[in-house]
């Protein structure tokens, strides 16, 4: 039998560059990386695809797979539900992939505890300022929407002691190799 794969939480500000960092370190065959697709209720960006970015579902559906325990963990964030599917995190990791969520911070804290071996990580900007300035670069959001989500990354930095460990994203390239070095040590 395989050994079990890890549970990666991988959280950060809105707008700090997870994805970006994330596609660098997932490209390293050798981390054996899988990512889980979460269920949103958000409307998709330009650009996102159903089934690869997010399972992207109405309310209705999204309160019928809380009601039936078919959700991990999942929050609301910014006036939408994000969550992840529980069967398919399992099955990759009983086929011993590592798994990888990008969660925000409340699902982290579900996720430590139900999962206590999960491997947490969390990015930060180089400082609010530079934060702010991609998350307007993106021009995908409306202004009210950009001052919720600034907001909101206030109060998530505040969380980033809960996590194991803490990654600045000054440079895409070396916090990849920061992060996939961090995973290397699990495994
Ligand atoms: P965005 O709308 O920018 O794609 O995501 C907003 C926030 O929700 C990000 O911090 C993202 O990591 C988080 N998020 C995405 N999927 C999930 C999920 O399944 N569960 C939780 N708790 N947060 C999620």
């Amino acid at each position: 039998m395989c050994k079990k794969g890890l549970l990666i939480v991988f959280s950060g500000p809105s707008g700090v560059g997870k994805g970006t960092v994330r596609k660098y370190f997932q490209a390293d065959p050798e981390l054996k990386i899988t990512y889980s697709i979460s269920m949103t209720t958000r409307q998709p960006r330009k650009g996102e695809v159903d089934g690869i970015d997010y399972f992207f579902v109405t309310r209705e559906r999204f309160e019928e797979a809380i009601a039936n325990g078919e959700l991990l963990e999942y929050a609301e964030f910014v006036g939408n539900y994000y969550g992840t599917p529980f069967d398919y995190v399992e099955k990759l990791r009983n086929e011993g992939k590592n798994v990888l969520l990008e969660i925000e911070v409340q699902g982290m804290l579900q996720i430590k505890e139900k999962c206590p071996d999960a491997l947490t990580i969390f990015i930060v900007p180089p400082s609010m300022k530079e934060l702010e300035r991609r998350i307007r670069g993106r021009k995908s959001e409306s202004e009210e929407v950009i001052q919720e989500r600034l907001a909101k990354a206030e109060k998530e930095m505040l969380l980033e002691k809960e996590y194991e460990f803490v990654v600045c994203n000054d440079d895409v390239l070396r916090a990849a190799s920061e992060v996939a070095s961090i995973i290397r040590k699990h495994m």
